[in-house]
This record gives structure tokens, sequence and C-alpha cells, in this order.
């Protein structure tokens, strides 16, 4: 039996989608709607409908220089109570935050992809874990996970693990194999190399993509630019997706749409599914 009610809905939700895109959502979403691989450059613009916020701009944690000066790698292990007392509170809101509409329109995207024979591959700068728990299956965390600890001591037998305990403020967690060292949150702290694995994995992606999204991402963060360089260097078509325009652009972004992530990402995926975008 044919279900016209579903129908009815279906072609409300794309007039409603066609009618408010613009011609250049139009042309991006046809890019998608053409790509068989597909990179997503993430921030914390993407998480901020789920209650994370930024920690650049006004308000943001990095405003505090006692906290940006705990964040420093010199200043370890002295420093790990002021880190654990903002990673700890973070840890917790992390775990109740839920994905929000841009989380779940990459999942969308990554199985329009995988239909087709291709890829969706998320380089993400957040730690919160919300595009895995999204359902997202090829993520490559960039500043490592605040989900997970590890041993301050780098000798030490016990490898980074899942953890969810957020201690409570001036309490700094013991290693539970050396029962010695600290632990610390498995984080790139400033001052730390970029974990190697992850740079070359997103390399060889950026390698074979047709289409870098780059989204919720300040001009400021030097990991957003040297993904966009090495995107130009592979000829990949780039586009920024933020809510205000970066302070100074990058000559390497072809296209700029502005609005929220979680705005801006459904509406370009809807369109791509419909292939509504220009063949
Ligand atoms: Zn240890």
């Amino acid at each position: 039996m044919t279900d016209y009610n579903a129908i009815d809905r279906l072609t409300a939700q794309l007039s409603r989608a066609q009618s408010g895109a613009s011609e250049r959502q139009a042309d991006v979403a046809g890019r998608l709607h053409r790509a068989r691989r597909v990179v997503v450059l993430s921030g914390a613009g993407i998480s901020v409908a789920s209650g994370i916020g930024t920690y650049r701009g006004a308000g943001g944690l990095w405003e505090n220089p006692e906290l940006l000066e705990a964040h420093q790698v010199e200043s370890l292990p002295d420093s790990l109570p002021i880190i654990w007392s903002v990673k700890g509170p973070m840890r917790a809101r992390a775990l109740a935050a839920r994905p929000n509409p841009a989380h779940m329109a990459l999942v969308k995207l990554e199985r329009q992809l995988v239909g087709r024979g291709g890829s969706l591959t998320i380089i993400t700068q957040n730690i919160d874990g919300l595009h895995q728990r999204a359902g997202n299956t090829e993520v490559l965390e960039m500043h490592g996970s605040m989900m997970r600890s590890r041993c301050y001591d780098r000798m030490c037998a016990l490898k980074p693990f899942e953890d969810t305990y957020a201690p409570p403020a001036g309490e700094v967690p013991i290693c539970p194999r050396c029962q010695v060292q600290p632990l610390r949150p498995d984080v790139v702290l400033f001052g730390e190399a970029l974990p190697w694995s992850v740079i070359s994995a997103a390399e060889s992606a950026l390698h074979q993509a047709e289409v870098l999204l780059v989204v919720g991402t300040s001009g400021a963060v030097s990991s957003a630019t040297t993904t966009i360089d090495s995107a130009a260097a592979y000829g990949v078509y780039c586009v920024l997706i933020n809510k205000e325009p970066w302070d100074h652009p990058h000559p390497h972004v072809n296209e700029t749409l502005l609005g929220p992530a979680e705005e801006v990402l459904p509406r370009l995926v809807f369109l791509a599914d419909a292939q509504a975008g220009p063949a």
C-alpha cells in the first residue's frame, strides 16, 4: 500500500529545502552528490548546539591566562590539578551532551557516500567524542580525546583507555597500572606534537578526496589552515561552513557558506541526497 502521507511529508520537506537553498548551497550540494570521497574538518562550532562551548573568543576557556598557562606542556606535571579541574567537568558535560543535527547530517552523508562505494573521513579538532557517538565510523581525533586518560609516564605499560570518570575539583587520579604516576587526559596540550598516526591518515584521506568541508572552526587554529593547504595541494575543492567569516580569509577556500553548522549541514546533505545540485 502506498504511503501517501510519507510522500507528502517528503515533498514538503524537499520544497522547503529547495526554496531556502541559495545557488551556492545548491552548487556545493551538487559537488557532494557527485563526490565519492569527502573529508570534513570539524571544530568547536559543530558542538555548540550540543551545549559544548568554544575555547576561543569572548568567554572562551583560553581567555583565562592561568588556564592557558596550565595547558602548556612545560607546565606539567604541576598543572595537572588545574587541567583536571577543567577537564573533569568538561567530561561530565560531554557525557550528558547529545549529538546535534550537524553531527547527524554527517552520519547521513557517510551513508550516502558508502552507498556508492565511497567514504567520509572526519578530521576533528574536538575532543568530545560526539562524532563517534552520532555514528560516524572514520573519525581522526587531531587533538586527542577527553574521553580517554593515560599515564603521565610515557614508559608506563598502561595504554590510553576509555575513561568516563570525572574527578572532583582538586583530585588528580593515579595510574591504575604503576600506581605511582598521575593520570592525564589523552589530549594534545599546547607545545605537544599532533599524533603522527592521525596526521598521516588525514593526509592520505585528503589525497583521495574531491571535497573538503571545513566546519565550525576558526582560521586562528593552525591545524585548520594546514589542512586546507594540504587539500589545496591535492586539488581538493574546499568549502568553509562557519557562523561568521574568518578575519583573514584563506586563499585556498573555494566557497564559504555562512550559518550555524546545525542548519547548513542538514540542508546541504538533504539537497545532495535529493540530487538537487547541478548535474
Ligand atoms: Zn602508570
